[in-house]
């Protein structure tokens, strides 16, 4: 018997087929639950509506508002372990990466209660004798969209911010991965949010998705996902007018000078792709070393790649757990082969680990593939899995014209000494987010956004709520005198 979903609030059965959680380090069932059908958006959408125009809800201070958000992060944080074990179950991520995303979860929601607490409208100056004011207000109901790699950050990225807003929103998880969601919807409600605003309904992105995005009472997409869908989401989103933020796919160059520091470059590069089993939108996909150390950083690099220990997700020192599904491995081995058939070498890996607890999941070694141009498929195409393009190149102009040559455009890592080379090739790079000496930190604080094909609109920071909001502007008239053109 599959379990109940949170359709406006309440917990009840689907009216679409049952979804599967399967354990990608056994191919075990980790949970079913039921799936959304369009009718269950209508119902879950009728019913965010009016808790979000409830003046119960709309009217609340927010301080007052914001409590319910850090109650929320409280509770998170107190069944820390349980959220990150589950998180573990769904998609298969160690658990210490799964830890780390239980914690930011629970961050996200509480530094958008302040961000609630704190936000200001604006008194914009005069130009007469009037009184001008620009307001912000909620979009009303959110379609929520998120994607199956960190299903637990993602899906608080997205409600934390709406709902800080004053919206209602629906949430719809990734197939694979509808457990934290429901959770999160259940803690939702622990934490005094009124009922209505918070609906999660697992179910296929055509149909659930879809119907969502194109409900005349939804006012907001937010979608974390691949480019393709992102495309195909924006001009659902436009046909209505409606405003989108798009968190998609990315290609990532990591470029190591010939003044890096050797050893951190390389710890570096393997946990910017390797991390997550490489299912990460911002993994260092494409490596550009300096010719002049090419080989000698090569070497280093693949002797630390064959010590990553590949394994039980539930191990505590496990670095790499398997991919998220049987056809993904499927699609991550097509690339290598192209890879292969375009002249590729693999230097290590390219393979499915065999023995033990390798035979049951869906495990793939860490793969590193030289001796091809950007221009090659791998180079060019988001495979969002375990595999590292490495390519030499000669002087900052030639970098520059590799590393962009892209349609992606979501991050770019840096490693050298020259802080003045940094801020220069860092400027030039097309890219939402560069790191320097470092790779895959990030701050709840801090804007993330991706360019060209990696997306629009911006996540994270102060303004993240804000893309959860529409303007208002008022004019007071505060001349008693006559109106110049009728009196
Ligand atoms: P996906 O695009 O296949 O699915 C993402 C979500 O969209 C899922 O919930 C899915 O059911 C839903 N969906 C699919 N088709 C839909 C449609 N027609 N209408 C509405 N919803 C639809 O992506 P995925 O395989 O789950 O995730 C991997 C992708 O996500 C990668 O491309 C990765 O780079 C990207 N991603 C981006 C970021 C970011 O912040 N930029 C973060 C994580 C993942």
């Amino acid at each position: 018997m599959a379990d109940p979903i949170l359709i406006g609030g309440e917990w009840k059965a689907g009216r679409a087929g049952v979804v599967t959680s399967i354990y990608p380090a056994d191919g075990t069932v980790s949970g079913e639950v039921e799936g959304a059908s369009p009718e269950d958006v209508d119902l879950a959408v009728a019913a965010g509506a009016r808790a979000a125009a409830d003046p119960a809800w709309r009217d609340k201070p927010q301080h007052e508002r914001a409590t319910v958000l850090y109650r929320i992060s409280d509770i998170i944080k107190e069944r820390h372990e349980e959220l990150a074990q589950l998180q573990r179950r769904d998609n298969g991520k160690p658990i210490s990466e799964t830890r780390a995303l239980v914690a930011s979860a629970a961050g996200t929601f509480r530094y958008f209660g302040a961000v609630c607490e704190t936000a200001e409208n604006e008194l914009t100056p005069s130009r007469g004798p009037y009184l001008t004011m620009s307001t912000w207000e909620p979009c009303g109901v959110v379609a929520a969209i998120t994607p199956w790699n960190s299903p637990i950050a993602s899906d608080a990225q997205k409600l934390a911010p709406a709902l800080a807003a004053g919206n209602a929103v629906v949430l719809k998880p990734a197939t694979n991965t509808p457990l934290v969601a429901l959770e999160l919807g259940r803690i939702c409600l622990e934490a005094g949010l009124p009922p209505g605003l918070i609906s999660v309904l697992p179910g296929a992105g055509r149909t659930v998705g879809n119907a969502l995005i194109q409900h005349p009472d939804v006012g907001m997409v937010s979608f974390t996902g691949g480019t393709s869908t992102g495309i195909a989401i924006a001009h659902m989103a436009a046909d209505k007018m409606m405003p989108s933020v798009l968190e998609l796919g990315g290609k990532s160059p990591t470029i190591v000078f010939d003044d890096a520091d050797l050893d951190h470059a390389v710890n570096g590069v393997i946990f910017g792709i390797f991390s997550s089993a490489g299912q990460s939108c911002i993994a260092g996909s494409r490596l550009f070393v300096d010719r002049k150390i090419y080989d000698a950083f090569m070497d280093k690099l693949v002797a630390k790649t064959a010590a990553l220990r590949v394994g039980d997700p539930a191990g505590e020192d496990t670095q790499i757990g398997p991919q998220i599904s049987e056809s993904h491995r499927e699609s991550i081995e097509g690339y290598v082969a192209r890879a292969r058939e375009e002249g590729g070498t693999v230097l290590i890996g390219g393979e499915r680990p065999t023995g033990g607890v390798y035979d049951q999941g869906f495990f793939y070694t860490p793969t590193i593939v030289g001796g091809l141009t950007n221009a090659a498929t791998v180079c060019q195409e988001e495979i969002f899995g375990p595999v590292l393009c490495a390519l030499p190149f000669d002087g900052e102009d030639d970098l520059i014209e590799q590393a962009n040559e892209s349609i992606y455009g979501l991050a770019c890592g840096l490693w050298t000494r020259d802080y003045k080379r940094a801020w220069r090739v860092g400027r030039r790079v097309r890219a939402g987010t560069i790191w320097i000496n470092t790779y895959k930190l990030f701050s709840i604080s801090t804007p993330f956004a991706g360019h060209r094909m990696s997306g629009w609109g911006v996540e994270k920071g102060r303004l993240g709520m804000r893309n959860y909001m529409r303007q208002k502007s008022f004019y007071w008239g505060m001349n008693e005198g006559p109106i110049p053109w009728a009196d």
